[in-house]
C-alpha cells in the first residue's frame, strides 16, 4: 500500500478514510469493512483508549421491538424533551439499528446476564467495549493507525471529497497524505479542554475540517451542558451524584437537588463560593457495587484519602462543549452526508439534535446515535468510493486558519490562543447564564483570537496545537453566534434576559463561514434512514 512519491511524506491510499477511532470511528471503520471496503482508519491517540468512551460506561439507547408500544412510548417521551428539535423518524431509525446491531459485538465483547439469564446489551464497559470494537475492525482487514492526527482534508479537481494530510505524533511531526474514495469525519465534539473526562483530543477538529471543505454546522448553541466532578478531577462519571448531598465552605446545607438536571443550582452555589459534596444518600447496596461498575470513580477518592460516602469534598463543574452538549457538521441526508460529496459525518462530530434536540444526549441517545450514523455513514461512504473507482493523485489540501497564514507568518501562541477561548466557552457567568451583553461580548474577543490564527499562524514547531486552537476557536465562533441569534431559553440554551420560549423558534439553527460568521434559521430537514434504507443482512443480528 505504501508508495513513495514524496521522500518524507508517508503516502498511503485507502477506500474510505475514517478519522477518529473513538466510538463511532470504530463503528464506522468495522461497517465500512463490512460493506466490502478497504479501509485506514487515522486516530490523534490510540484507538482503543482514545476518546470519550474509553474512560465511561455508555449506556445505549436500548428499547426493544417487544411490547410493541415500546419504542413508540420512548420516542414520544423523548420528542417531548427535545423542545421541538428532535426528529420521531430518526429517533425510530437508531433505535432500531442500535438494537440489531450492538449484539453483533458479542464475538468480542462478553455481554453480562441479569440473575434471569437474560444478556444485557444497553450498559457497556467503555474500556472493554472500545477494545473490542478494535479488535474486530483489525480482523475485518481496517488498518488503524495510531497518534496518526489529521490536519485537513483534500479535494480533486472535480470537487470531491479524497482524502486528508496530517502528521504522525510518534514521528517526530512527519507528514503523512492518505488518498481515499471517500471520507468519514469520527472526530468527536469538543469540550474545549475543559478537563471532561476522556475529551482531550478532541478540540473540534472535524468542525474546522468539514467547515473548510464547505460543509455547515447545527445546534451550536446547545453548548452549555457541564457535569460535576470532584475539584481537581477530570472524573465527570456522574452516577453517584444521583445520591449527593452539597453544603457550603461553612458546612451548611445547600438546596441544590441531586441531579441530574442540577447543573444551574450548582453553578448558582459555585459562583457564590465553594461547595462541597458528599455521597450519604447512597444505599450500602449501590457503594458495594459501584467499584465495580464504574472502577475508576474511586481513584481519585482512594489518592486523596477521602471516604466520598462519609466525607465532603469539594466539587466544581466542567464544560461538555457538544460533547453532551448536540451541536455539530449539519447532516443533510439519510447517509450521514453533510453536503459535500465524499464527505460523512458520525457520532459527536455531527449535529445529534435529530436524536437529542434541545437537551444532551449523553446517558443514552449519543451512543446509540454514535453507533448508527456510523453505520449509515461508512456504508454510504464505501458505495461512494466504490463507484467512483481511482482517485487522482493531485490533491488541493483545504486548511486554513492555524496552517497557512492568510496575511505574514508569525508565531501566534497557540496555548494562549486556546485559553482566551476557553475563558468565553467554560465561566458559568458566561456559558450557562447567558445575556445578549455576555454574549457579543464573547464574541468580540473571539474574532480577535481568530483573526490572529487565521492570519498569522502556521504550523510551526507545533502543528497539531496550532491546528487545534483554530478549531477550537472556529467552533466557539459558531456556538457564541447561534446563542446570540437564538433570542429566547430552549432545553440547554438559557437566556437570563430572555427566559422565555419561543414558540415561532422551535427550529434548528444551522451555521457556518469561516472568514464571517453567519447563522440562520434551518427549515430544511434531513429525510430519515428509516424510511428508504432497511439494516443490511450482515447486521441484522436481533438479540
Ligand atoms: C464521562 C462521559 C460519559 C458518557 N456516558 C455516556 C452514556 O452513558 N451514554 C451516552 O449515550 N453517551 C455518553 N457519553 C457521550 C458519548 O460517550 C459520546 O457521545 C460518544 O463517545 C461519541 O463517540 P465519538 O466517536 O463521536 O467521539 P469520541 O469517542 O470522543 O472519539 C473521538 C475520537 O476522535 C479522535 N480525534 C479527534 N481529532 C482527531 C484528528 N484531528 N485526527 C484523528 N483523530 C482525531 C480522538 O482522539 C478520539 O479518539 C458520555 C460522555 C462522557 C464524557
Amino acid at each position: 500500500m505504501p508508495d513513495t512519491r514524496a521522500q518524507d511524506t508517508a503516502e498511503l491510499h485507502t477506500g474510505v478514510l475514517v478519522i477518529g477511532g473513538g466510538m463511532a470511528g470504530a463503528w464506522g471503520a468495522i461497517a465500512a469493512a463490512r460493506a466490502g471496503a478497504s479501509v485506514i482508519l487515522v486516530d490523534k491517540g490510540y484507538c482503543g483508549t482514545s476518546g470519550v468512551t474509553a474512560t465511561a460506561g455508555p449506556g445505549h439507547w436500548w428499547v426493544p421491538p417487544d411490547p410493541p408500544e415500546a419504542r413508540p412510548a420512548a420516542i414520544a417521551a423523548r420528542n417531548l424533551g427535545a423542545a421541538g428539535l428532535g426528529d420521531p423518524h430518526w429517533m425510530a431509525a437508531v433505535i432500531d439499528l442500535t438494537w440489531r446491531v450492538l449484539p453483533t459485538l458479542a464475538s468480542h465483547y462478553d455481554f453480562p446476564r441479569n440473575e434471569a439469564g437474560a444478556v444485557q446489551y444497553r450498559g457497556l464497559r467503555g474500556p472493554e467495549y472500545l477494545r473490542a470494537l478494535r479488535r474486530l475492525a483489525i480482523e475485518l482487514g481496517v488498518r488503524v493507525l495510531d497518534h496518526w492526527p489529521a490536519l485537513e482534508l483534500l479535494r480533486d479537481g472535480d470537487g470531491l471529497i479524497s482524502g486528508a494530510r496530517g502528521v504522525q505524533r510518534q514521528q517526530g511531526d512527519r507528514p503523512w497524505r492518505i488518498r481515499a474514495g471517500a471520507v468519514l469525519l469520527a472526530t468527536g465534539g469538543t469540550a474545549f479542554r475543559s478537563h471532561l473526562l476522556g475529551a482531550h483530543n478532541n478540540t473540534g477538529d472535524g468542525y474546522l475540517m468539514g467547515a473548510e471543505a464547505g460543509a455547515t454546522l447545527s445546534g451550536m448553541e446547545f453548548t452549555a451542558a457541564y457535569t460535576v466532578a470532584p475539584a481537581r478531577s477530570t472524573m465527570t462519571r456522574t452516577m453517584s451524584y444521583a445520591y449527593a448531598s452539597y453544603s457550603d465552605a461553612a458546612g451548611r446545607a445547600l438546596d441544590i437537588p441531586a441531579g441530574p438536571d442540577n447543573s444551574r443550582a450548582l453553578a448558582r452555589a459555585l459562583l457564590q463560593g465553594p461547595v462541597f459534596a458528599r455521597f450519604d444518600r447512597m444505599p450500602e447496596q449501590v457503594r458495594r457495587w459501584l467499584p465495580a461498575i464504574s472502577p475508576n470513580v474511586m481513584l481519585p477518592f482512594d489518592r486523596w484519602g477521602i471516604d466520598p460516602w462519609r466525607d465532603r469534598f469539594e466539587v466544581t463543574l466542567h464544560n461538555d462543549g457538544t460533547i453532551r452538549g448536540t451541536g455539530g457538521l449539519r447532516v443533510t441526508d439519510q447517509d450521514c452526508g453533510v453536503g459535500v460529496p465524499g464527505l460523512y459525518a458520525a457520532g459527536d462530530a455531527a449535529t445529534r439534535e435529530l436524536v437529542a434536540g434541545a437537551i444532551s444526549g449523553g446517558g443514552a441517545q449519543n451512543s446509540a446515535w454514535a453507533l448508527s450514523s456510523a453505520h449509515w455513514a461508512a456504508r454510504a461512504a464505501a458505495d461512494f468510493a466504490a463507484r467512483r473507482g481511482a482517485v487522482d493523485p493531485h490533491l488541493k489540501a483545504l486548511g486554513r486558519a492555524g496552517m497557512r497564514p492568510a496575511k505574514s507568518a508569525r508565531a501566534v501562541d497557540a496555548r494562549q490562543a486556546i485559553a482566551a477561548v476557553q475563558a468565553r466557552m467554560h465561566p458559568y457567568d458566561r456559558n450557562i447564564f447567558r445575556t445578549g451583553t455576555g454574549l457579543r461580548s464573547s464574541a468580540e474577543a473571539l474574532e480577535s483570537v481568530w483573526a490572529a490564527l487565521r492570519d498569522h499562524a502556521h504550523g510551526g514547531t507545533d502543528p497539531v496545537r496550532t491546528r487545534e486552537a483554530a478549531a477550537m476557536a472556529a467552533t466557539a465562533r459558531w456556538s457564541v453566534a447561534s446563542a446570540l441569534h437564538r433570542s429566547e431559553s430552549r432545553g440547554m440554551h438559557q437566556r437570563d434576559d430572555l427566559p422565555a420560549a419561543d414558540p415561532r423558534q422551535a427550529r434548528r439553527l444551522e451555521s457556518g463561514g469561516l472568514d464571517a460568521v453567519w447563522v440562520r434559521a434551518d427549515t430544511r430537514a434531513p429525510r430519515s434512514p428509516a424510511s428508504s434504507s432497511p439494516p443490511r443482512p450482515e447486521a441484522a443480528t436481533p438479540p
